[in-house]
């Protein structure tokens, strides 16, 4: 099993919040996506010899490809692609024309991930987003109306300017869908994005921590009455609607990342491609020119990795995994933190439980190993 992952690095425009590697430069998108297509046949030895489980357009804003760029992208990967195969494209609300639909059914996508973030255009207009609300209602009703069942959409907690009432009527809005996956982040405030530059300014205040809480708390305990399953700290699913490609992330499985700025993972060796997109033609066009790092991880690392992301699934992870003296040395602290509610531990193994997920960046570092045993 194995998934491809392509970066696509461009944006029509900057949202206030967003620090992912895109340009929107959009006159460089063909020589770029030439380079993908250069760079997806130099590593075929990667990814030609497995069954694909998943291939993941992600970015920036892969919605912004035209046919033939799309094409480039996926004809190399025709024979490795079967009927189980998820194929997933980020979108946004503004490009989910029915020619585009039309496109991605005939590309054989079978999932899209449609950016909401909120249906109140005041909040949008705030973030820099360039569609509305109404456009955000009706991208996902025209993808459902042209046959997409597996869609999944995008919210944002945490906005500034906006409230928890707010919030939960986008969660209300959302639910009307009956989506069978959604995901949602809190806005972080970046220190090289406008929203970073505003507040260090004082023209910005960050969202303070309890309204962030009681906004992650709302839409889990919503999510779970309204029939959703919070898998992951960031990601809520139908029975058997988990995303395949990121599940297959956080166990460990190998993905091949194509395009600036894409990362790949392959039994402990941990690969990432530069994250400039003129650097990465530079390097692509001279043959010999590096144009990604490479690092074999050492058994301590993956363990870490290991605790990382399992501790952000609700499956958490099993005591197997790890070192009998590693659960030696933290019984007595996990003790505590089951008795105050942030994780839940039997004989298999131990997980967050979600106010554990709110600290989780702490609670994983202090359970960081440290040597090999
Ligand atoms: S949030 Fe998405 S659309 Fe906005 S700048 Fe970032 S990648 Fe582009």
């Amino acid at each position: 099993m194995l998934g491809v992952y392509f970066h696509i690095p461009f944006c029509r425009h900057a949202c206030h919040y967003c620090d992912f590697h895109f340009s929107t430069l959009l006159k460089n998108k063909e020589e770029v996506i030439d380079c993908m297509h250069v760079e997806l046949g130099r590593r075929k030895e990667e990814w030609s010899h497995s069954e694909l489980s998943s291939i993941y357009f992600g970015g920036g804003t892969p919605s912004v490809l035209n046919e033939n760029e799309f094409k480039k992208l996926f004809d190399p990967l025709a024979l490795g692609i079967s009927n189980t195969t998820e194929i997933t494209v980020e979108v946004n609300p503004e490009d989910v024309t029915l020619p585009f639909l039309n496109k991605m059914r005939a590309f054989g996508v079978n999932r899209l991930s449609i950016g909401v973030q909120s249906f109140f255009d005041d909040d949008l207009h705030g973030m820099n987003r360039k569609h509305s609300g109404q456009e955000a209602e009706t991208a996902i009703k025209r993808a459902q109306d042209v046959g997409f069942e597996n869609l999944t959409a995008d919210l944002i907690f945490g906005i500034p300017h906006s409230s928890t009432s707010k919030f939960l009527m986008n969660i209300e809005k959302l639910f009307s869908f009956s989506l069978p996956h959604f995901s949602s982040y809190a806005l972080t405030i970046e220190e090289k994005t406008v929203f970073g530059k505003w507040e260090k300014q004082g023209k910005l205040v960050e969202v303070p921590d309890e309204r962030m809480e009681s906004e992650f708390f709302l839409l889990h305990e919503l999510s779970e009455k309204a029939g959703y399953e919070h898998y992951e700290l960031s990601n809520y699913a139908r029975a058997g609607q988990r995303s395949v490609h990121n599940s297959n992330y956080w166990k460990g499985i190998p993905y091949v990342g194509i395009g600036p700025g894409a990362h790949s993972y392959s039994h402990g060796n941990r690969k990432w491609n530069v994250s400039n997109n003129n650097e990465y033609v530079r390097s692509i066009r001279s043959e010999d020119g590096r144009y990604y790092e490479l690092e074999k991880l050492r058994e301590i690392d993956i363990l870490n990795e290991r605790l990382m992301t399992g501790l952000r699934t609700k499956e958490g992870v099993l005591w197997n995994e790890f070192p009998s003296s590693w659960r030696e040395e933290h019984a007595n602290v996990l003790e505590e933190w089951q008795r105050k509610q942030w994780i839940k531990q039997d004989e298999q193994g131990f997980s967050l439980l979600p106010v554990g997920w709110l600290i989780s960046n702490n609670l994983i570092s202090y359970l960081f190993l440290t040597h090999e045993d």
